[in-house]
């Protein structure tokens, strides 16, 4: 890879550079020799010739035998065990053989600035030769993949619509094919996706496990393979105009900047329900998990009212919050979907299908017992997990999420167009900051504005 370890230029190509390297390759072939005959001169078995870059040649014989070596052997080294030495016809080879490899390195040099100036003229044809050739490649892996993986031409329409038949997810398609899943069968389960400008937000219910990642994740893949101009995993595909894709997924804590998981989680939220359009596609999954229960269901339901409301942008919205499957009740262009499970006894299979309304319940604790938790651990889990829902079911626990905050309750929380006002220091401005602070709460305050 480095011009200053050679092997840069092809053999064959000058023959300078070839008679250089020969003399450099023919060293092994003399070293073995010189050490044959060394051995039966000296009469010393275990005598060695070697190389190391800083002492260059040098025959290697044990501490013992240091005395048994012929008078013209001159020492070049004494280590703990070994005595190094060299003698005149060594010397003389090693002078030839390491000029002669120097000699072939500025050759090769020589030679490959010299392409590089025969090149430099064709510069520009290179250019978009690369540039066609990187581009058809990407092409004709996406036709071969189409063909091979039997995909379907997504036809795109002008009205809002996410309309996937048996969509795939391609990975893990593949990692099933190859693995043959969990013992469950190695078969991916097709799913639907139907979304248009009445029906924008679905709420993801079922067993962690489910699938729910992946249906969330493969229709983003299928808008994004079908926006990049490729055939997507899916029986058929019609797309409405999408202006982006945001998602907010599982992240790992980014400590580098300081950030904790939830103030990550928070922030990506923030930033998509400032951007996303009605023509965007928007994954939420299982976002208020980086929280305490309640805190983390009640911004779960704002930020759905808010997605659904206001950015009114097409969302899969999964979430592990039972209680969200109320939320297409109150809000006509959201709908409850779940991922099927069924239970046998204790035990529970996942059928990775998509099928209309909410999950019955979640069955965390069958998921813990299928990841090998113990039994006695479950029976507790199991009891608290009863006592819990008897609980909720006496109505302890019977709060709208959804509804609007009372006109008080908007009042003590300030405003981002307030909380931007409170930062700005008038003083500090350029006359040109300033207009641009006024632009900016303008923009604050139209965002702000409560949906009519
Ligand atoms: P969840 O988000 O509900 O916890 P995942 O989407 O992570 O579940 O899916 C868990 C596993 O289930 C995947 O890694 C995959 O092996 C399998 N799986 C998910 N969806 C399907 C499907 N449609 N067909 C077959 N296997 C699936």
């Amino acid at each position: 890879m480095l011009l200053r370890d050679g092997g840069v230029i092809a053999v064959g190509h000058d023959a300078d550079l070839d008679e250089l390297r020969g003399i450099g390759q023919n060293c092994d072939a003399f070293l073995i020799d010189l050490e044959g005959r060394e051995r039966a001169r000296s009469g010393i078995a275990n005598l060695r010739v070697q190389f190391n870059r800083v002492h260059g040649f040098y025959i290697e014989v044990s501490a013992g035998q240091a005395d048994k070596v012929p008078a013209d052997y001159q020492r070049r080294q004494t280590l703990k065990n070994a005595e190094r030495f060299i003698t005149p016809e060594l010397k003389a080879f090693e002078d030839k053989a390491l000029s002669a490899q120097d000699r072939a390195l500025a050759r090769e040099k020589q030679l490959f600035e010299q392409l590089i100036d025969a090149l430099l003229t064709y510069l520009p044809t290179l250019g978009a030769l690369a540039r066609a050739l990187a581009g058809l490649d990407a092409l004709a892996c996406l036709a071969e993949r189409a063909t091979t993986l039997g995909w379907c031409r997504p036809r795109f329409v002008t009205q809002p619509c996410i309309d996937i038949t048996q969509g795939r997810h391609p990975v893990v398609q593949a990692r099933l094919a190859e693995t043959g899943g969990m013992g469950q069968g190695a078969d991916f389960i097709a799913n639907d996706c139907r979304l248009d400008a009445r029906n924008r937000m679905l709420v993801i219910t079922g067993p962690n496990m489910g699938g729910k990642s992946t249906y969330m994740r493969q229709v983003a893949l299928i808008v994004l393979l079908a926006s990049m101009g490729s055939f997507v995993p899916a029986a058929d595909c019609t797309l409405g105009p999408i202006d982006a894709i945001h998602t907010r997924i599982g992240a790992a804590d980014d400590l580098v900047n300081a950030q904790s998981t939830f103030m990550l989680e928070m922030t990506e939220a923030a930033a998509i329900v400032h951007s996303a359009t009605e023509h965007s596609l928007v994954l939420m999954d299982e976002i208020g998990r980086g929280t305490s229960t309640f805190d983390g269901l009640a911004l779960a339901g704002a930020i759905a009212s808010q997605l659904h409301d206001k950015n009114r942008a097409f969302t899969l919205f999964a979430t592990h919050y039972f209680e969200l499957t109320e939320f297409p009740v109150k809000h006509d262009r959201a709908i409850n979907l779940h991922v099927s499970a069924v239970e046998s006894g204790h035990d529970i299979v996942f059928l990775h299908a998509i099928e209309p309304g909410p999950a019955s319940r979640s069955y965390g604790v069958q998921v813990a017992r299928l990841a090998g938790m113990p039994a006695g651990l479950l029976r507790q889990a199991r009891a608290t997990l009863e006592a819990l829902e008897a609980k909720a079911r006496s109505g302890d626990l019977q709060v709208d999420l959804f509804a609007a905050p009372s006109v008080q309750a908007q009042a003590v929380e300030p405003s981002a167009v307030e909380l931007a006002l409170a930062a700005i220091d008038p003083d500090a401005l350029t006359a040109r900051e300033a207009l641009e602070a006024l632009y900016r709460l303008k923009s604050l305050q139209a965002q702000d504005k409560p949906n009519l």
